[in-house]
């Protein structure tokens, strides 16, 4: 995808996860990564802005450094935790973070998030989880880059989800199933309860 479907392409899934309830009010943000003249850029979205009003001038466009080449508002605050994450997989090109209700609930509780379906051949028990750090921080950008190593989805603690792939599409697919996982999980320690 060329910078124009890329930069179309965020708004829609923007739009798309505000509807899934997969970050709701003003939390969450999307990376897709690219390449122009060559060089490797990533689009992503502005901070502080709800993921339902993305639009064209929301999208900010930086390099691996994370420095501005266009746009003029801030990049997301967890920018750092996108280019860290895509810096170590070549093979991802697609990043969302959100604070989806179910999952969140997962992570700000004792009870890990089970695999409870895969794609493919289920090879763990558990989704990863990173340890907490400030939202925003190095600390949180690099500790979940390392997790994502070998990860397409983890959950931060106490905070939300991040989910890769290998284009946004992908992504997204996989925020909805840690999402999906959680709901079900939920039901089913509900319904254990009432045995
Ligand atoms: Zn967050």
């Amino acid at each position: 995808m060329d910078k124009k479907e890329i930069i179309k392409e965020i708004i829609r899934v923007s739009h798309y996860i505000y509807n899934k309830n997969l970050a709701p009010g003003k939390s969450g943000n999307i990376s897709a990564r690219f390449e122009e003249n060559g060089l490797q850029k990533v689009a992503i979205t502005r901070s502080g802005v709800a993921k339902k009003n993305v639009a064209e001038e929301d999208v900010i466009i930086i390099d691996l450094d994370g420095n501005v080449l266009e746009g003029n508002q801030r990049p997301s605050s967890e920018t750092l935790l996108h280019l860290e994450v895509y810096k170590n997989r070549d093979d991802i090109n697609g990043i969302v973070h959100g604070h989806p209700p179910y999952s969140t609930g997962f992570s700000m509780s004792n009870k890990p998030l089970k695999w409870l379906e895969g794609f493919g051949e289920i090879k763990k028990a558990f989704i990863p989880s990173v340890k907490y750090s400030k939202p925003g921080s190095r600390e949180l950008a690099e500790n979940t880059a390392e997790v994502m190593k070998n990860e397409d989805m983890v959950v931060l603690k106490n905070h939300g989800i991040v989910a890769a792939g290998m284009n946004l599409d992908e992504a997204i697919t996989m925020a909805e199933f840690i999402e999906d996982i959680a709901k079900t999980q939920f039901v089913a320690s509900i319904l254990d309860l009432t045995d």
